[in-house]
């Protein structure tokens, strides 16, 4: 359904409402054995107004942001408004979406993922830090998965894929693929499967051909920063919390965007090479991702690229058989000592 449509409807209604009284006076003042047709016209307007705040009700419910957050997070949801541009809303309206957040499921109630908390204590560790890996706690062995540039139609198999023992990763989707009309339901169905949707900025790359977020101007980045976190927040109820910068690529302009909109910046400490670099078969994925893997890595791969895909059934049953636990970054996050960094580029 289009957004615009109970609004459009509500107008047709109005003015269908309106005809209805003039035919109802004019029918008075022409004939009054007209009084019974009348009072059929009066119950059909009734009827149009109890539909009317129906729709009202309904698409107030959709549109309900999410639980009372705390003052850092509300002073950075002031400074979305105040500075960037607003995101396009989306446009399917998603049942999908709606019922997803209320709807209960075992996904929703289960540990799951942390950054389903509105104001993650846990987030203080890592604020304005260029975050690559983690040093997870004693007894907690777990590695966490990441994929960009989706969604695409590859975003279901991962999910299908880590599922199978109970695996989770994080999508790092950009803005301009979420705004793709089929698009619109993949942030309420990574939520829903328990995985976490992180924020790999609206455009990825700007026309000069480098990351969107390295040497731009705040204004840039922020709304490099808001762009896909309308969709999120359309289909989870809120924003995501960590950011990815295409290629890695920020500096200390992006840093402080991203920590005044309440976002987390993280690269990776594994490269899969699944985008540059060696012979990128499957076998090769393979063995660039999981020889040496320790507790608290975070794996960079593609959703675009086939070999990761083919790849991935594989990685998920060796780590599996090494006791990895895969899992979201916040969950990983949460469940660290402290983070790996690199130094900010200037
Ligand atoms: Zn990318």
């Amino acid at each position: 359904m289009d957004a615009h449509t109970p609004g459009t409807d509500r107008d047709r209604r109005s003015a269908s409402s309106r005809r209805d009284v003039t035919t109802r006076s004019r029918s008075r003042r022409t004939r009054r054995s007209g009084r019974g047709a009348a009072i059929a016209l009066a119950i059909a307007a009734v009827v149009v107004i109890v539909a009317f705040l129906g729709v009202r009700i309904g698409v107030g419910r959709l549109f309900r942001s999410s639980p009372a957050a705390s003052p850092a997070a509300r002073s950075a949801a002031a400074a979305q408004t105040a500075s960037a541009k607003p995101a396009p809303a989306p446009k399917s309206a998603g049942s999908t979406a709606t019922s997803d957040q209320s709807s209960g499921s075992s996904a929703d109630t289960s540990a799951g993922p942390a950054w389903r908390s509105a104001d993650p204590a846990w987030m203080d560790k890592y604020r304005g830090k260029l975050v690559d890996g983690f040093k997870t706690e004693p007894g907690y062995k777990a590695v966490a998965l990441t994929f960009d540039d989706g969604p695409n139609g590859e975003t279901k198999y991962v999910i299908d894929t880590l599922s199978k023992y109970g695996g989770q990763a994080t999508f790092f989707d950009t803005g301009r693929k979420l705004k793709m009309s089929w698009a619109k339901t993949q942030p309420a169905i990574i939520w829903k499967a328990g995985f976490e949707l992180g924020n790999h900025t609206q455009h990825h790359t700007l026309p000069d051909g480098v990351s969107s977020m390295w040497h731009r101007s705040y204004a840039t980045d922020l709304a490099e920063i808001n762009g896909p976190d309308a969709f999120a927040k359309y289909g989870t109820g809120r924003n995501t919390v960590w950011l990815r910068p295409m290629g890695g690529m920020i500096d200390a302009t992006g840093i402080k965007a991203a920590v005044n909109t309440n976002h987390l910046v993280i690269n990776w400490t594994i490269d899969s090479n699944d985008s540059h670099g060696g012979p990128r078969t499957p076998d090769y994925i393979y063995d660039t991702v999981t020889t040496g893997i320790k507790s608290g890595d975070v794996v960079l791969m593609h959703v675009t690229h086939p070999e990761s895909m083919a790849a991935l059934p594989r990685i998920a049953a060796t780590l599996n058989e090494r006791g990895f636990k895969t899992v979201t970054l916040s969950e990983l996050a949460q469940h660290s000592t402290a983070a790996i960094t690199q130094r900010i580029p200037q």
